[in-house]
């Protein structure tokens, strides 16, 4: 067929969200290339209020955006516990349209574990420049030490400093009072690999709106969008060299019409770590038992599709806080402090409806506190001495210190109807528990697929939550400054003095920390993961894996940031291979 009858491209990108756009946007600097974003959500996200709004990002948990995926978060012989819904972004800018924002990197350590997956590139000295690349970082107030420019100078992703609302800052002094008060630091450059102590929190806000990954595709007229648009299987005609090479991808369009959209160059899938393995065995790419289980027939057998799942445990609890030194008050409650806070956002887009409401974050490490216990030192020495949480130092957790309720981490309970509360976020950085998995469902791309998370196959997390969780608490409840100003526990006492009762609850209750990651990992064959150093699927010609799923060793943070650093390392490497070939001069 000439190609002119048939809509064809020269990239398709499927999944218009974080990674995706950041590829989108740089391969579109080159005017000369013509690009399809295809994304199942809706393209507007600028004009949703609860999207742009960073207090109001809890709201979008379950909501019209929200893929709100059913996950096994622990499925253990003796007990399983299946939730829903556990969120994704299902709109532009994917899940940088809807997460909390903390804009972190993570420990030297951690990254420098991604080599033994993607070569000598895929470590901290290697990824170092490509953190720096999405960004700019915004001083307005000149509070911050000059060197934070360097995380950030001219990325078309705006980020600062977590706004210091005065209404919180009696909380700030007593919460930086309690943990110095132990002899702990507070450690403003979290972003040199050296990651530990007290922090004030960066964030993806500046100018009190969202900033998210649409940014990159501002002003490129070279790229073609079609939303409310699923992918829902990648057609491959032919070899080249033993690889398989995929010429058209078959798409449902909002109409709910099937279409073919076909590719000159190639097809990258950033359809994020749940739906990516998925598409993936909808187009017999996968483990030859999960393919053969469903019927499909194997393009390319490749047996770590869906595995690898990792994300970080979260244990969220919540402290009443003094009336007045949180923000319940308000942005939960109705009255005269709403209606200022939202007067004063309407105004000028400042107050507390600006701020991302993390102000503090921690990460501490409870090694000496852990050696007291049998199945830690067990497990230290059969990792040959060295710890297993953080072997080269890096910290056990990120503890979130909300000053308000957050019902996106713990859903099972009413909104306190008066008060002010504190909600403790404690998230355990490196898990021991083996990998969770994605499977397919059915063979309906309409279906969501298998997701288990696995939490707490090893006993070891369970053991290092709980004490992290007595940690953080005894600084909090009896700390100077913090023991003024922090009331019970909600909805109920947390049972801290009995291990069994705190690991019972722990099972109950532990979240997502909204990290996941790894389902289609780097790897330096296809004996050890799905795509090699430069994100190509093993086995494919023409086909890049650019998103959360490739990640093989989970950050010790959030991850946004090393979302669009891949993204930006990838897409530089890629274009000056290109570019050398004289294929695509200025890519
Ligand atoms: C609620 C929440 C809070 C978070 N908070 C933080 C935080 O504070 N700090 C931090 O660092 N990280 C945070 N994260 C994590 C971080 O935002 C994500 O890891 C990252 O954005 C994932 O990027 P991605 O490109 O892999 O996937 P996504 O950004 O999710 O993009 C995938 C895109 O593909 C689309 N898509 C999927 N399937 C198809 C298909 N078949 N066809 C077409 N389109 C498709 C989706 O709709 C979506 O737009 C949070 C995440 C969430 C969900």
């Amino acid at each position: 067929m000439p190609e002119i009858s048939r809509p064809t491209y020269d990239f398709i990108v499927i999944g218009g969200g974080t990674a995706g756009n950041v590829v989108t946007g740089r391969l579109a600097e080159n005017p000369n290339v013509k690009i399809l974003v295809v994304e199942a959500g809706e393209g507007n996200p600028k004009d949703v209020p609860e999207i742009m709004t960073p207090a109001r990002a809890f709201e979008l948990r379950n909501s019209h955006y929200d893929w709100a995926y059913q996950t096994f978060f622990v499925d253990k012989p003796d007990y399983e516990r299946v939730e829903k819904p556990n969120t994704r972004g299902k709109v532009l800018g994917g899940s940088s349209s809807l997460n909390y924002f903390t804009w972190l990197r993570g420990s030297k350590g951690t990254m420098d574990a991604w080599e033994e997956y993607g070569g000598p590139n895929w470590n901290w000295q290697g990824c170092k420049e490509y953190f720096n690349k999405p960004a700019t970082y915004h001083d307005d107030h000149k509070m911050y030490d000059a060197r934070f420019s360097e995380i950030g100078c001219d990325g078309p992703v705006h980020v600062s400093h977590a706004e210091l609302l005065p209404e919180t800052e009696s909380f700030r002094q007593a919460l930086t009072k309690a943990w110095t008060g132990e002899g702990l630091v507070v450690k403003e450059d979290i972003y040199d690999g050296e990651v530990h102590g007290l922090t004030h929190c960066i964030s993806s806000v500046y100018g009190g709106v969202r900033s998210n990954s649409a940014a990159y595709l501002d002003g490129k007229d070279n790229i073609e969008f079609m939303f409310s648009s699923v992918a829902t299987k990648l057609n491959f005609e032919g070899m080249d060299n033993e690889n398989a090479v995929v010429t058209s991808v078959t798409i449902f369009d909002q109409s709910q019409v099937s279409k073919t959209i076909w590719v000159r160059k190639e097809v990258i899938i950033s359809a994020g770590v749940f739906e990516t393995p998925k598409l993936l065995l909808l187009s017999g790419i996968g483990p030859r038992r999960e393919l053969a289980r469903h019927g499909l027939s194997p393009v390319i057998v490749s047996e770590h599709v869906g595995d690898h799942l990792l994300d970080h445990p979260i244990l969220p609890h919540v402290f009443r806080l003094k009336d007045g030194t949180g923000l319940d008050h308000v942005l939960l409650q109705k009255g005269r402090h709403h209606d200022a806070a939202r007067a004063q956002y309407e105004k000028d887009k400042t107050g507390p409806l600006a701020s991302g409401l993390l102000g503090m974050v921690a990460f501490p490490r409870i090694d000496e506190r852990l050696s007291d216990h049998v199945q830690y030192r067990k497990a230290k020495e059969e990792n040959g001495g060295k710890d297993p949480f953080g072997p080269e130092g890096q910290p056990y957790f990120e503890i979130d210190f909300v000053p308000m309720f957050c019902d996106a981490f713990q859903w099972h309970f009413p909104v306190p109807p008066e008060g002010d509360w504190l909600t403790v976020i404690v998230d355990l950085l490196r898990p021991q528990s083996k990998e969770g998995y994605v499977r397919l469902n059915t063979t309906d791309p309409r279906e969501q697929p298998a997701i288990n998370l696995n939490y707490f196959s090893n006993e070891l997390d369970i053991l290092a939550l709980r004490e992290g969780v007595r940690y953080i608490d005894q600084i909090l409840m009896e700390g100077d400054g913090m023991k003024d100003i922090i009331g019970e526990d909600y909805p109920w006492p947390m049972p801290r003095e009995s291990d069994e009762e705190m690991d019972r609850l722990i099972m109950d209750r532990a979240q997502t920390g909204y990290h996941p990651c790894g389902t289609a990992r780097l790897s330096l064959d296809i004996s050890q993961g799905v795509v090699d150093s430069e994100l190509k699927v093993h086995g494919a010609k023409n086909l890049r894996i650019i998103d959360a799923s490739i990640i093989p060793v989970i950050p010790d943070c959030g991850i946004q940031n090393a979302v669009y650093m891949i993204a930006e390392k990838v897409r530089h490497t890629w274009c000056h291979k290109m570019n050398a070939n004289q294929d695509m001069v200025g890519c």
